[in-house]
């Protein structure tokens, strides 16, 4: 049987742990050929691309940075050789999925906080799909989605004033954007992860970790796979019809 995303490119930025190495080892199953982005931990994204290529799946890692702009360029760059330039500079699928928080009080904040947030958070994705969405309008096909937060949305708790505005950016730019690709083929939707098990999140133990698990209706923190399966159906074929949708994926946190 054919897989849904057979023969197409996917490019998951920061995907060496977390919420994006799901995604990739998901799409991957799916059939795409994925481009595992990191920007620090070579070994763990050499590892996401062995788990990917031990199950019959094609993967390359790319390092860059997605705070700089000079890291943004060498992505659009690596997209045109990855697989021996098999795929002749098109990308199918662009997953915004690299992310960073502080938590603490605003007022207490680094001076390069805001720098820190939103160079990462905001910037590099809006660079980032403004490079490469042409390449899918080219195509007539393509399927954008950006990881935001259920904080893209909500405050339910303090202490994340910083990471609540980037991420409330990038809820606005999915929408915006949706209005401008839709037209063409492209669909440019959302997720909105609650508190999901990861290095990111608040550890077991911590007041931010019971706090947050106590939010949910479902009692416990997410999975990362239950994330990369909420992608896994943006980025089919059959979600043809839906565009302009941060989709909530949090147990309840924001019900
Ligand atoms: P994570 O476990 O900390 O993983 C972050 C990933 O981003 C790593 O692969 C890391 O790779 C990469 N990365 C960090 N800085 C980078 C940079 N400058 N350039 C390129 N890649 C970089 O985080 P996560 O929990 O999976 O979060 C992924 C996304 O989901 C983020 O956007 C986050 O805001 C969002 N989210 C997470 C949760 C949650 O509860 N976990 C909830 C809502 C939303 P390197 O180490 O190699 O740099």
């Amino acid at each position: 049987m054919e897989k849904n995303l057979e023969n197409k490119l996917a490019l998951v930025t920061g995907a060496s742990r977390g919420i994006g190495a799901a995604m990739a080892i998901r799409l991957a199953r799916e059939g795409a050929s994925v481009i595992v982005n990191y920007a620090a931990s070579p070994a763990r994204a050499e590892s996401v691309v062995d788990e990917i290529r031990r199950a019959g799946g094609k993967a390359e890692a790319v390092k860059a940075d997605l705070s700089t702009l000079e890291g943004v360029n060498d992505l659009v760059d690596a997209v045109d050789s990855v697989f021996e330039g098999a795929f002749n500079g098109r990308l199918d699928i662009l997953i915004n999925n690299a992310g960073t928080v502080d938590f603490g009080p605003f007022l207490e904040s680094s001076d390069d906080s805001y720098d820190k947030h939103f160079n990462l958070n905001v910037r590099g994705p809006i660079e980032l799909t403004k490079k490469l969405a042409p390449r899918m309008l080219k195509a007539g096909w393509g399927r954008i989605v950006n990881i935001s937060s259920a904080f893209g949305e909500a405050a339910p708790m303090a202490g994340v004033t910083m990471y609540i505005a980037t991420k409330f950016a990038l809820h606005g730019f999915t929408r915006g954007l949706s209005r401008e690709l839709g037209p063409h083929g492209v669909t440019v939707n959302g997720i909105q992860p609650g508190p999901i098990a990861t290095e990111l999140a608040p550890q077991p133990g911590t007041p931010g970790y019971d706090a947050n698990k106590a939010l949910t209706s479902v009692g416990r923190y997410g999975k990362v796979e239950e994330i990369a399966a909420a992608a896994a159906f943006l980025c089919s074929t059959e979600a043809s019809f839906v565009n302009g949708e941060n989709l909530t994926v949090d147990g309840g946190w924001n019900a």
